[in-house]
């Protein structure tokens, strides 16, 4: 079965947010925890989530792959703003028991001119002070474009910052279609190469959730800019051999292309129509 979806609007509570992906096809979804680019949160309504969880069971929904708010950088030169991004998390990990064995996508940060491997040291540090063996959620590293000063672009890195969270059954990476090739992966012309490459350097059993996109820009451009499936440089052929291929078929893919709901629902549909089963 294939498991796909979108980002959706997370202001109205879990009900609404399982029914808008039902009414758009979707059997998983995406949301920001809060506010992508604040940092309040709303409380969370128990009555709400239970009336989700029993939703999302008779319609078969795959795992969730929440998004923390942009605003989260694990690795800023700014120690109030590190402090933030702790804090956020700390907070997300409690939410987040509420759906009990969720993902939960983040982007590892930008170090802003402290250098890389500094900037991994935090975003583990932080890591190690906040994830817990009790919690059920799987914390996932966002793979980057490479735009600006932002870690994560390179499979050595995701890798490195594995090596130096202690709790490593708890953590995951979430690859990105459009930030792939925009940072320089051939997805296109060699996708099993790439998932060679990832599987070599930091552990297929580590590839928890997809974000599926197409890219404005060419390949290695560093831009992080999302298209249509179809319009961008990825185009729509690649997108299908990536949900269908053997290593990716039953991960969730979480749709982050420039729509509306009927753009999401037809892309939905056409991801749909082209998954083979057997
Ligand atoms: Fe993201
Ligand atoms: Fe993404
Ligand atoms: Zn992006």
């Amino acid at each position: 079965m294939l498991y796909i979806g979108c980002h959706l609007p997370s202001s109205k509570g879990y009900l609404a947010m399982g029914r808008h992906a039902v009414a758009l096809g979707a059997n998983t979804f995406a949301f920001f925890t809060r506010n992508p680019r604040g940092g309040s949160a709303k409380k969370i309504n128990t009555s709400d989530v239970e009336a989700f969880l029993k939703l999302a069971e008779s319609h078969n929904f795959g795992t969730l792959v929440a998004h923390a708010p942009y605003t989260m950088n694990l690795c800023s030169n700014n120690i109030s703003i590190r402090e933030f991004g702790r804090n956020m998390l700390a907070d997300d990990m409690k939410r987040m028991e509420m759906t009990p064995g969720q993902y939960y996508n983040f982007h590892p940060g930008s170090h802003v001119g402290q250098g890389v491997d500094l900037g991994i040291e935090q975003i583990a540090e932080t890591l190690n002070n906040v994830l817990t063996k009790e919690q059920s959620t799987t914390v996932l590293l966002e793979g980057m474009a490479g735009k600006g000063s932002e870690i994560g672009s390179k499979f050595e890195e995701l890798k490195a910052i594995l090596d130096k969270v202690e709790l490593k059954e708890k953590m995951g990476v979430c690859l990105d279609t459009c930030h792939l090739w925009e940072a320089g992966y051939d997805i296109v012309n060699d996708l099993n190469g790439v998932l060679e490459e990832f599987d070599r350097i930091v552990g297929i059993k580590y590839l928890k959730a997809m974000h599926l996109n197409d890219s404005k820009n060419p390949i290695a451009a560093h831009k992080d800019r999302h298209e249509l499936i179809g319009e961008g440089h990825i185009g729509k052929k690649a997108l299908i051999k990536i949900i269908n291929h053997p290593e990716l078929r039953n991960l969730p893919f979480i749709l982050e292309t420039p729509n509306d709901d009927e753009g999401y629902a037809n892309e939905i549909k056409l991801m749909q129509s082209n998954y083979t089963t057997w």
